[in-house]
């Protein structure tokens, strides 16, 4: 089998890998530079705290345990020489600072419980013995021990790298511009400026431009960017030991609404630097940094974490989220046109569910049983119909 994957970056790479492991033949074709795309503007939580029970929930289980293999896979793989790409389970832990955020909080928390997840609540003391700077202003916090985090630009090359070790070529600077079909309305390959591309299959995974990208194949998929904004603050002694999030979080995942929204999530990473996300807005393709957005990051953060008002803001940076309208990934064959697939839509998420939505792929061309179902997450499923033009 012969496959092109349009993106490079962390859907299609790791995609890229588990298809050319299984021994299928890989070409990833990349309009700019690998791993230049959302997957390097965003942060890398690997989580199941915010997700409620659900598809997506059963998806991101899948893929934290996947995590730990394929890191391992990847060490042994490309060697001591390549960095690190800081994979580590340090755990959430989800605040409320309002009363009237304390009940939702818990009774989210144990709904999750009865889909498998492990979310302890625990008392003030307790959270400040987990993180001893945090506001005591605190009205309840859950404990998520399976929530990690990875640096998403680094897991993004070694998948890449892995990925090429295991066969799949890898052509840079060049946009796909059009599909090549046949007589039957079938989906055979791609067409860039320079070359002509056959294949059995075709996975679009480029990101919050899938939606641009499916258009020109023939069979728009209604991906939309979701604009956030990061704050980096200079490096520091580590003060903030895991992943902490105010209870808002939660809600603005889910939302539909265009307007702005942030809540705080507030993370250190290996460097010594904090991460300070995250917002979020539909606002198409526009790249300003926007200093209101900026300012209400930094005081939801401080509410959580006082000490950070003294500290100092390195850089700002933001990215697009591949947002679509029923906020569930799409993965899988277009039942509207053969040859055409997806693997796109991870909104907020994609890197964490990267290596999952891999894993369902090769499952899929290859006809092996997939380890969940992947029919929540098919092209063709009824949430996503009302989005879908029929193709003449
Ligand atoms: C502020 C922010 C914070 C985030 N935090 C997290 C987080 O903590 N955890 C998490 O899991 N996720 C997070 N995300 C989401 C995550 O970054 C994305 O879901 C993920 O990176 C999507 O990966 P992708 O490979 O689909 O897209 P991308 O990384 O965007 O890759 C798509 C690629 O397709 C290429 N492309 C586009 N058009 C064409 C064309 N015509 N021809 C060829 N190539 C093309 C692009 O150049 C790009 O390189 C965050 C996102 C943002 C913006």
């Amino acid at each position: 089998m012969n496959v092109i994957i349009i993106g490079a970056g962390i859907i299609g790479a790791a995609t890229a890998r588990s298809l050319a492991l299984a021994g299928i033949t890989v070409t990833v074709v990349e309009r700019g530079r690998n791993a230049g795309g959302t997957s390097s503007a965003g942060e890398g939580n690997l989580l199941v705290s915010d997700k409620g029970p659900g598809d997506e929930l059963r998806l991101a289980q899948y893929a934290s345990r996947l995590w730990p293999v394929v890191c391992a896979e990847l060490a042994d793989d490309l060697g001591r020489a390549f960095p690190s790409i800081e994979f580590e389970r340090k755990g959430g832990l989800v605040v409320a600072t309002t009363e009237d955020g304390a009940g939702p909080l818990l009774d989210f928390a144990a709904r999750q419980r009865a889909a498998g997840v492990v979310a302890t609540p625990v008392d003030r003391s307790q959270a400040l013995e987990l993180e001893p700077e945090l506001t005591p202003a605190m009205t309840a916090a859950v404990f998520y021990p399976e929530d990690a985090q990875v640096q998403p630009v680094i897991a993004t090359e070694a998948l890449i790298a892995s990925a090429r070790r295991a066969g799949a070529t890898f052509i840079e600077s060049e946009p796909v511009l059009a599909g090549i079909m046949d007589a039957l309305g079938n989906l055979v390959g791609i067409r860039t400026a320079r070359r002509e591309l056959r294949a059995d299959a075709v996975i679009v995974a480029a990101g919050p431009w899938s939606g641009e990208v499916s258009r020109h194949l023939g069979a728009r998929l209604p991906v939309k960017p979701r604009r956030g904004m990061v704050l980096v603050t200079a490096r520091m002694p580590h003060r903030i030991r895991h992943k902490v999030y105010d209870g808002d979080y939660v809600g603005a995942v889910g939302s539909n609404d265009a307007a702005l929204q942030t809540s705080s999530v507030v993370e250190s990473t290996a460097a010594g630097t904090v991460l300070i996300g995250s917002s979020r807005q539909q606002i198409g393709f526009d790249p300003t940094l926007q200093v209101a957005v900026l300012r209400e990051l930094a005081r939801k953060a401080i509410g959580l974490f006082p000490f950070l008002g003294e500290m100092t803001v390195m850089r700002s940076y933001g990215g697009f989220r591949p947002f679509v309208p029923d906020h569930l990934p799409v993965i899988g064959a277009d039942p509207r046109m053969p040859g055409l697939w997806h693997a796109a839509g991870h909104e907020g998420a994609g890197i964490g569910l990267s290596l999952a939505t891999a894993e369902l792929l090769r499952d899929l061309l290859t006809g092996a049983a997939p380890a969940i179902d992947p029919a929540p997450f098919s092209p063709g499923r009824a949430s996503l119909a009302p989005y879908l033009e029929s193709v003449a």
